[in-house]
């Protein structure tokens, strides 16, 4: 079996193996034998910029500290500011600054310089997210022929909407020198092969190939998926119930728990959602004092700008819909804005009536997959899921599906999920849980594997 490297700007170093993308790596780099190369999570002064070596259960790991400039002009500039609002659709809060583009092209040189010595011939390189659209083509750069994939986590907008990025051919011709680029969905696949053909030239050869200066890159959807049968056990550990228990004295008898869980990120449609809760209390007096909305949401890049403005937009919104609608032994939207463990999630998730994940736009969304694995399939609750989640592509079926942007729609959809028949839940649910435990997380990383290593006994196939 091949070694594989993973790059990710973020490594599980000395932490918790938990997470969709930590989980997956974890597993193929024990399996594998393998080395996980990132930044070490320190900032630090100019001194220390080699890499830092490791082990940890057989899987070596080199990490590397960012600088002062490196973290202000890579990490929190470019990545955060310029990439991140354009993969999910938002040019306006766009902030492109040609110094921290030139340090987010010297950061992927100086990483791949530092991995590059590392790499044994036979290794599998595989690459994680926007951080890294260069990373490749540095590492062809240096002299590395071997097989190298990447993989986006996030969305690939439509051509019209990544071409706002000044060095978008740079970019994503330093994606084409993968070998295997993999997406979320087959819309984020379709929107690059469009835009490759028509700004950088490639050829497309079929659905999942285009072909760029004579070579062949295989372009696919992989839907990362959660370890389901992990989260379920997890629904019932004692923190879960610690948790329940903790939250059941706000729901009393009769109140419904309508959850929602997501990073304070404007990507995730948070205030569309608090406005659409507040036009169902419009719409439905009865179930004013029925129902509990908690939205859980830690706050997330606060250094950033337009972070420390969505803060301050939901603490007036959630202000204002419980000061209109609140009563003396009622909180309509309960808004936590901090952090809660997997396990206490996942007791959470099983006990709430609707699972509200509602983002403008989305990669994925693991919330709504962990939300589905939480269910007692005996009485499972509801998922209202955004059309824009990269989810949906895949939960379709189940879920009720909404226009986030539709105040009145996505109202509707949450009275339908509260008032929805055990037998038309059980289905929903039945179908939900087919593709949330089928396509799990190990499933991806076999399919993905398994076309970065064609050589490989890897057993996946991507439907
Ligand atoms: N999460 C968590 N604690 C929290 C909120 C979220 O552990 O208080 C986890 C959640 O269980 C999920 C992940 O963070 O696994 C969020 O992943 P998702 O794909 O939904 O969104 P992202 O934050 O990656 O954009």
């Amino acid at each position: 079996m091949k070694r594989l490297v993973g790059v990710s700007n973020r490594t599980a170093a000395g932490g918790p193996k938990a997470g969709g993308l930590a989980v997956a790596l974890w597993d193929a780099l024990v399996q594998r034998k393998g080395l996980w190369f990132g930044w070490s999570g320190e900032v630090a002064g100019t001194a220390r910029r080699g890499v830092e070596l490791f082990e940890e259960e057989g899987v070596e790991f080199a990490v590397t500290d960012l600088t002062e400039a490196e973290h202000e002009g890579y990490y929190l500039g470019y990545a955060n500011r310029a990439l991140w609002p354009v993969l999910h659709y938002r040019v306006d809060l766009a902030n492109f600054d040609e110094e921290q583009y030139d340090c987010y092209r010297d950061v992927n040189r100086r990483f791949a310089k530092l991995l590059y010595p590392r790499l044994r011939e036979d290794d599998l390189v595989w690459i994680h997210d926007y951080h890294f659209f260069p990373m490749a083509q540095d590492l062809r750069d240096l002299g590395w022929t071997g097989r190298t994939g990447f993989f986006l986590h996030v969305p690939f907008p439509p051509p019209e909407i990544f071409k706002s990025v000044p060095d978008h051919r740079a970019l994503a011709k330093g994606v084409c020198a993968n070998d295997v680029i993999g997406f979320q969905t087959v819309s984020d696949r379709d929107n690059f092969a469009k835009y490759s053909v028509a700004e950088l030239g490639a050829k497309q050869l079929d659905d999942e190939a285009l072909s760029l200066d004579g070579r062949r890159i295989a372009i696919r959807a992989y839907p990362i998926g959660i370890d389901a049968v992990e989260f379920q056990k997890l629904s019932h550990s004692e923190e879960a119930k610690a948790a329940i228990e903790r939250i059941e004295p706000f729901l009393g008898d009769s109140r419904a728990l309508i959850l929602g869980v997501d990073r304070m990120d404007y990507s995730k449609g948070i205030p569309n959602r608090f406005q659409a809760v507040g036009r169902l209390l419009d719409n439905a007096p009865e179930l004013h004092g029925k129902i509990a909305y908690t939205q859980i949401a830690p706050p997330s890049r606060t250094k950033v700008e337009e972070y420390a403005e969505l803060r301050e937009q939901l603490d007036s919104l959630a202000g204002r819909i419980n000061g209109d609608y609140g009563d003396l032994d009622w909180i309509p939207i309960r808004y936590l804005a901090r952090s809660y463990n997997r396990d206490q999630l996942a007791g959470l998730y099983r006990i709430a009536r609707v699972g509200l994940v509602t983002p403008l736009h989305d990669g994925m969304n693991l919330v709504a997959k962990e939300y589905v694995a939480a269910q007692d399939p005996e009485d499972p609750g509801v998922l209202v899921l955004s059309q824009f989640a990269g989810a949906a592509e895949q939960l379709k079926d189940g879920a009720l599906l909404v226009n986030p942007h539709d105040t009145a729609g996505t109202a509707d959809a949450i009275h339908e999920a509260l008032t929805m028949p055990l037998a038309e839940r059980k289905r929903r649910h039945e179908a939900l849980a087919e593709v949330v435990f089928g396509q799990d997380i190990a499933w991806w990383r076999e399919a993905f594997l398994a076309d970065l290593d064609p050589s490989g006994n890897g057993s996946g196939s991507v439907v």
